[in-house]
């Protein structure tokens, strides 16, 4: 960091963290050099704050130079490249988003503005000192062997087995130099040779389809659709290996954290080297690392969050987003943003390959596939014998589950039989806890959160009742609040805690398995217990859809899904959509090693054309229904979305805000403004929330209307807070 000392003669914008809708302009001090996307330290009120020099000119720009205050520092540290810096712009306007708090999102990781500082090292010279013993002796030859025949004191040590002394005595005598080694690599370089699998003959194809895209140094949107098992990771490694091949780095986006660790592994196996990892659970000094030289462009490939999208990439190649259709990439805090979406705007702006991959794509993803806007690669088939499970519809109102129970005596008799051919089975319910809903039999008191409008959920192993939303949780009572009855509390509906119990119920010896987000253990023992599952250590897995992703257990043949009609009742546009990506990835999920499985799902409206769809593995039907739908009701891709959630610690001021909005709202032949309605989470830690939804054509200029709109109404006072939600996912 350079210091600022002498009068300031020229100015610079500067993009700070905050939400300011301009750069900020500062004084530069002679002799500082700070070109567009240079990292500077500037003051900003009473603190120092990290920022990005800007293009053209800041808020003041016309202020006399001597009245401005000057850059602090410049780092020393890449610039952020010209693509980075379009995209941080795209994405505040397309989300409607400050500049600086998408920024924000780039400069998190203030620490590695700094080069990393460089590692005390050995090197071998040409002295030999005068005494030899037999561990010195060791100590050179070892030392004279590598290559470089450069070291870390303790490195050496360890890899010769003698004490520090030895090493520190040849040094003394002159046969070492003490030299600064450069910092560490975060992880080793991959090799795009080292594991190359033998790909037949539909994947070859595919993998040189996409290889192709990297080869072409061009922009392209692939659609990578398979069934799960046919390959398609393997596949896409081909281009990232393409990518590394030709000196670039690349993306990979993964929905789940908990699941990079089995990604990890496999990419290990296939590059010889792990990819360098990127979530908010990463210890800070990777994360220093992983940011600082992903920027200087040693870091060549990224496995990583939605987050990652944001990394200072020196030279994009390829980004891959697995599992494109995955709810997990829609952010909806600070900055509402989908990652898919950004990583394809992301790829453009880098002149870069983008591929998405999915069994189940994303009704828009598949729908610029089908119109020929994004390239459409299949792989239809499983790998090797592998058959994708027969999945059957149970008929909950033929075949009822006994008094009190949730399983059908149907999924009961194919577990029984699966427990005695020495299988897996694995119950998948979309429910945490015990029950969703307790109440008092005496009065009908039902135990609500004091916080928000949501039922406080049942965990009998922990002895509480939680809020989901908030967090808010209590013991439960012996005694109705409300009317003082002991004994009278009932759970009503299942959690997958309450499957749990039925199950042991029904096979008392049978090795059972729970697994969901909230485990006490957290993400480590989460891993360890899909390490058991797949090594054969569970008879029947419990779990929420965290078990829908990812790994592979050889021994699972029979999935059972608990209330398929889950999903299809909550009101949301999407639930149809949403119901089929997660009972075919959960029935996918069986006979991945070619036994014989099956799929079964309990409902009680087999008649439903989703859950038709689903059991008749009909893929084409199901996106051609779906497509015709949102086509009918102008919905995306057909039209387009925008909510404004409008939240204030007391109803009123929320729904007054609400109002204004929705009467600051122009007129507009492709543009309609529906509400302000009580959003259905009505409460939220505490906060009232009211919801506008802004519906137009697909033409229409959605991001111009919404910043008239909110333009036009008075800023929001006191406690009153707008988010704008452009392409909302949920609809709560
Ligand atoms: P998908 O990503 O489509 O679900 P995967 O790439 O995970 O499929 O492949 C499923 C399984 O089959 C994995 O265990 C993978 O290693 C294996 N596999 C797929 N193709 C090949 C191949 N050509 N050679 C060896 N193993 C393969
Ligand atoms: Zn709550």
């Amino acid at each position: 960091m350079s210091a600022d000392s002498s009068t300031a003669t020229q100015t610079v914008p500067v993009l700070v963290p905050t939400p300011s809708p301009e750069p900020y302009t500062y004084a530069l001090g002679e002799g500082m050099q700070a070109g567009p996307g240079t990292i500077v330290q500037v003051p900003l009120g009473p603190r120092q704050v990290p920022g990005v020099v800007w293009n053209g000119a800041g808020e003041d720009a016309a202020v006399d130079p001597k009245k401005l205050r000057p850059v602090t520092a410049v780092f020393d540290c890449p610039p952020l490249t010209g693509d980075m810096r379009r995209f941080i712009g795209w994405v505040a306007r397309y989300t409607l988003s400050a500049p600086g708090m998408v920024a924000r999102m780039v400069l998190r990781v203030p620490a590695a503005f700094e080069p990393e500082p460089p590692v005390p090292g050995l090197q071998l010279t040409e002295r030999r000192p005068d005494r030899m013993t037999a561990a010195r002796e060791r100590v050179l030859a070892l030392a004279g062997e590598s290559h470089p025949m450069a070291w870390t004191r303790s490195g050496l040590a360890h890899a010769a087995g003698v004490s520090l002394s030895v090493v520190d005595g040849l040094t003394k005598a002159g046969a070492f130099e003490e030299i600064a080694l450069p910092p560490q690599p975060v992880v080793a370089a991959p090799d795009p040779a080292y594991g190359a699998p033998d790909l037949h003959g539909e994947q070859a194809q595919a993998a040189r389809m996409l290889t192709d895209e990297v080869a072409a140094h061009t922009f392209s949107v692939t659609l990578l659709e398979g069934v799960t098992g046919a390959g398609k990771t393997e596949v896409y490694f081909e281009a990232i290996a393409a990518a590394l091949a030709a000196g670039r780095q690349v993306l990979v986006m993964l929905p789940e954290i908990a699941l990079t660790q089995s990604f990890i592994d496999r990419f290990e196996a296939r590059f010889g080297a792990p990819p360098a990892p990127w979530h908010s659970d990463l210890p800070p000094k990777t994360r220093e690392k992983v940011w600082r030289q992903v920027a200087e462009g040693s870091v060549r490939v990224v496995a990583g969050a939605r987050s990652a999208l944001f990394l200072p990439f020196a030279d994009l190649g390829l980004i891959v987003v697995d599992e494109e259709h995955d709810a997990a990439y829609k952010q909806e805090d600070r900055v509402y943003y989908n990652a898919r979406d950004m990583a394809v705007v992301r790829a453009k702006l880098a002149h870069c390959p983008a591929v998405l991959v999915s069994a189940t794509p994303s009704v828009e993803t598949r729908h610029n596939a089908l119109e020929g806007r994004y390239r459409h690669v299949r792989l239809p088939r499983r790998f090797a014998d592998a058959a994708l499970p027969d999945v059957a519809l149970v008929d909950m109102r033929k075949s009822p589950p006994a008094r009190g129970g949730f399983l059908s005596p149907v999924l009961l008799e194919a577990m029984a039989e699966t427990l005695q051919r020495g299988e897996q089975s694995l119950l998948f319910l979309n429910r945490r806890g015990y029950a969703p809903l307790t109440l008092c039999r005496a009065c009908g008191h039902r135990f609500a959160c004091e916080n928000c409008s949501a039922w406080l959920v049942e965990h009998r192993f922990r002895g509480q009742l939680q809020c989901h939303h908030c967090g808010h949780h209590e013991p439960v009572p012996e005694a109705c609040p409300q009317c003082g009855t002991f004994d009278h509390l009932v759970a009503c509906g299942p959690g997958i805690e309450r499957i749990a119990e039925e199950t042991l119920a029904h096979f008392a010896d049978a090795r059972v398995i729970v697994l969901s987000s909230d485990m006490v253990g957290g993400v480590k023992r989460l891993r360890l217990e899909m390490e058991a599952i797949a090594k054969g250590e569970a008879d029947i897995i419990i779990g929420t859809q965290l078990v829908a992703k990812g790994h592979n257990f050889p021994l699972l043949t029979l999935v059972g899904v608990v209330d398929a009609d889950l999903g299809l009742a909550n009101g949301d546009p999407r639930a149809a959509e949403r119901t089929f990506q997660l009972l075919s990835q959960v029935t996918g999920r069986a006979g991945r090693t070619g036994r014989k499985s099956h799929g079964l799902i309990q409902t009680y409206q087999p008649e439903h054309p989703v859950l038709k769809a689903c059991a008749d593995g009909d893929l084409e039907a199901f996106y051609a229904a779906q497509i015709a739908e949102r086509k009918r009701g102008a919905m995306p891709p057909f039209g387009r979305l925008a909510a404004i959630i409008v939240s204030a610690n007391d109803r009123q001021s929320a729904e007054a805000h609400g109002r204004a909005l929705r009467a600051a709202a122009p007129a507009s032949g492709d543009i309609m403004v529906l509400g302000p309605a009580e959003a259905p989470l009505a409460l939220v830690r505490g906060r009232h929330r009211f919801r506008l939804l802004v519906h137009g054509s697909e033409r229409a200029d959605m991001q111009a209307y919404l910043r008239a709109m909110i333009a036009a109404a008075p800023n929001p006072r006191g406690s009153v807070r707008v988010a704008v939600d452009v392409d909302p996912q949920s609809f709560l």
